[in-house]
């Protein structure tokens, strides 16, 4: 079968899901994708939109972020992403000492990946963010990052020709015959498919016959009104060390604030956020919204003098074992999953998106997909 007589299922519109969708289609596929709510609806509609190297996790993360930023670019420049990737930098900054010493490592970590990367002293960090708090020790600049929207992205994409997306589609299973798929079930009946993707955040395990994977945790944003009108009030994204460090204790920790300042292209702030361990409600709480706005005062004291315009909750997909889980159904032929991206998917989602698609086409992914691979969950299970 050649990818132009070829029917797509791919289950789940997020930012994965319309990456796999468009270039699957560009290649001449027929594809529909099937959406419990609407595209968007899950973590890639309530996300911080950092495309970021500086926020991962030395090794396998930081360079796997290094090429989804690269493919950023080069969809911004030639391709379906013009005029919604914007390269700016990330600002990260200490407080304590300890902060100050997971920075230095960090920096190395980012060395080593050959990423570019500048020290900076408070006065040089002062200079670059006026008005930043006393408790800022110092900092590092990460200057090739970049912000893209989450929701503008995914629409983008899903605009592409030979794509016919269904909304209110809940896939209730797949359907198996002789180990091979050919269909998803919907409650008003089955849609037939060559291949099938599920790409359903914390909605694939259920489709999958895979060992619970998958946990959920929250994250609480605020929205702030515009300190100056149609640019960035700064010149990129404030990040904490706090939040790398949260970020790899996540699996450990109730609650935990990793904070992030970021000047959206409006002029306005979205400031976050929480990692809230198996909480997968959208409630965000005036306990943890004052704990997180207090903390963004103090780092970027001009943040007084804003108004609140909106408080919100997404809900990332973690694994158990902190990897995405991405790759062919250890069991079922013609099946590919694509889940687990917790915070790092919108910089992820294209890559990810476009390697799972050359999975389904039968071409060699850009992307060696073999330390995501959902055979590792049987392994699990076999343990348990
Ligand atoms: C607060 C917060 C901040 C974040 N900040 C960043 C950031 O700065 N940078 C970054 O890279 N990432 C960030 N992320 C992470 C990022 O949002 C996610 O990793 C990414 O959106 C995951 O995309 P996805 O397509 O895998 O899943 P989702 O966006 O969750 O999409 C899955 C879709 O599948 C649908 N679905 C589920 N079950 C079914 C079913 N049975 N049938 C049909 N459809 C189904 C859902 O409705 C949903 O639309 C953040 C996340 C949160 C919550």
């Amino acid at each position: 079968m050649t990818s132009r007589s070829m029917h797509v299922v791919i289950v789940g519109a997020g930012i994965v899901g319309a990456a796999a969708a468009w270039r699957l289609a560009s290649a001449g596929a027929r594809v529909t994708v099937l959406e419990a709510i609407a595209p968007a609806a899950g973590a890639t509609g309530a996300a911080d939109g950092a495309i970021s190297v500086a926020t991962k996790s030395p090794g396998r993360m930081m360079r796997l972020a290094q090429a989804a930023r690269d493919l950023y670019g080069r969809l911004a420049e030639e391709g379906p992403l013009q005029g919604l990737f914007i390269e700016r930098p990330t600002l990260q900054f200490a407080r304590t000492q300890d902060e100050v010493d997971v920075l230095a490592q960090h920096a190395r970590d980012l060395a080593e990946a050959g990423e570019p990367v500048h020290p900076l002293t408070r006065a040089e960090l002062e200079h670059l963010v006026p008005g930043i708090g006393a408790s800022v020790h110092s900092g590092l600049a990460v200057p090739r990052d970049g912000l893209a929207i989450g929701f503008e992205v995914t629409a983008r994409l899903l605009a592409q020709p030979g794509i016919t997306v269904r909304r209110n589609a809940s896939a209730q299973r797949l359907l198996i015959e002789g180990g091979r798929v050919c269909g998803v079930a919907l409650a008003s009946g089955p849609v037939s498919a060559d291949r099938v993707l599920v790409a359903a955040g914390l909605g694939s395990t259920a489709l999958l016959d895979l060992p619970e994977a998958l946990t959920p945790r929250k994250g609480q944003m605020i929205v702030t009104d515009r300190a100056v009108s149609g640019r960035p009030a700064i010149c990129g994204l404030l990040s904490s060390a706090a939040y790398l460090i949260g970020k790899r204790a996540a699996a450990h920790v109730p609650v935990s604030i990793g904070l992030t300042i970021d000047p959206l292209r409006t002029g306005q702030f979205l400031i976050g956020g929480t990692r809230e361990e198996g909480r997968e409600d959208r409630t965000t709480d005036a306990r943890l919204v004052a704990a997180i706005l207090a903390q963004a005062i103090d780092v970027y004291p001009p943040l007084a003098h804003r108004r609140v315009v909106r408080t919100f909750a997404g809900v990332r997909t973690a694994s158990r074992d902190g990897l995405p889980i991405v790759g062919r159904h250890p069991a079922w032929d013609g099946v590919v999953v694509a889940t687990g991206f917790e915070g790092d998917g919108i910089c992820l989602g294209p890559l990810m998106g476009f390697a799972v698609a050359d999975l389904l086409a039968e071409r060699e992914p850009s992307v060696d997909l073999a330390p995501f691979s959902p055979a590792r969950l049987l392994a699990e299970r076999v343990r348990a």
